[in-house]
């Protein structure tokens, strides 16, 4: 059982220009008004890079929180052109970095490489959103657990503070295909999962646990009974203010 806030993070994977800080004032807007829940929840929009410095700032005193996408494998600076550093990130007053979505894994970046990402997000205190997810082959094959139990413990060390690492579970199959796993089939990976976790890298308590993957404001009805779910992952549906703010609207109903 999960208590604490929720989290609702958005993806824009390769969307925005300066004028969509339009979605995110919307945004900002209904959580100012939502005052019977908004003490409940937090919104993280991570936008791409070329956004990252306008948002942060705008948002600054606000409560939305800005998340860089992805970030280089090595801690400040180097010859590494057309690449972000996590030290890069937190100067411009980044606190969330996603690190590990499978579409970056399938254009390439590997375990060592997500290793040294999230070491060094966390040397430069840097809060980690680390997405896992089996693909379709793995799903048939009841690989599931042992595909999220091998992401897990190739990258994370037990010496982490897991207070910033937010784990998302992202099925590649969901990603964008408005495919999701059941009520039941989440919830049974959400308890084994988050179990599996504390006692590995020796946890007093349950890491935040995200799922990922066609969130919208109709599925979010059948997810939000699973109380082990500490947030979601929405991409397509956090690039409109209204889809986005009705998935929120929907869990709380
Ligand atoms: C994502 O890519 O992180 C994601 C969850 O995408 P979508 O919601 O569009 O499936």
């Amino acid at each position: 059982m999960t208590t604490g806030s929720k989290y609702f993070v958005g993806n824009w994977k390769m969307f925005g220009i300066p004028s969509s800080f339009k979605i995110l004032d919307r945004i900002n807007q209904y959580f100012q008004k939502d005052t019977k829940n908004k003490r409940k929840y937090k919104i993280i929009m991570a936008p791409p890079f070329t956004l990252l410095q306008n948002f942060v700032t705008r948002y600054k005193n606000k409560n939305i929180f800005i998340s860089a996408q992805n970030c280089y494998h090595k801690d400040s600076f180097g010859a590494y052109t057309g690449n972000i550093s996590p030290f890069m990130l937190k100067k411009i007053g980044i606190n969330y970095v996603i690190i590990g979505h499978s579409e970056n894994r399938a254009s390439g970046e590997t375990d060592a490489m997500l290793k040294k990402k999230v070491f060094f997000a966390l040397k430069n205190n840097l809060n980690i959103i680390f997405c896992i997810g089996e693909n379709k082959k793995e799903k048939r094959n009841k690989k599931t657990f042992s595909v999220l139990k091998k992401q897990l413990t190739s990258v994370l060390e037990i010496k982490y503070n897991f207070k910033n690492i937010i784990i998302a579970y992202e099925p590649i199959w969901s990603i964008g295909s408005g495919k999701v796993p059941s009520s039941y089939e989440l919830l049974k990976i959400s308890i084994n999962l988050k179990k599996f976790i504390k006692s590995k890298f020796k946890l007093n308590k349950m890491p935040k646990f995200l799922y990922g993957g066609s969130v919208n404001s109709q599925i979010i009805s059948d997810f939000k009974s699973i109380k082990q779910l500490d947030g979601f992952l929405i991409g397509g549906a956090s690039k409109s203010s209204k889809n986005f703010i009705d998935i929120i609207k929907n869990f709380y109903k």
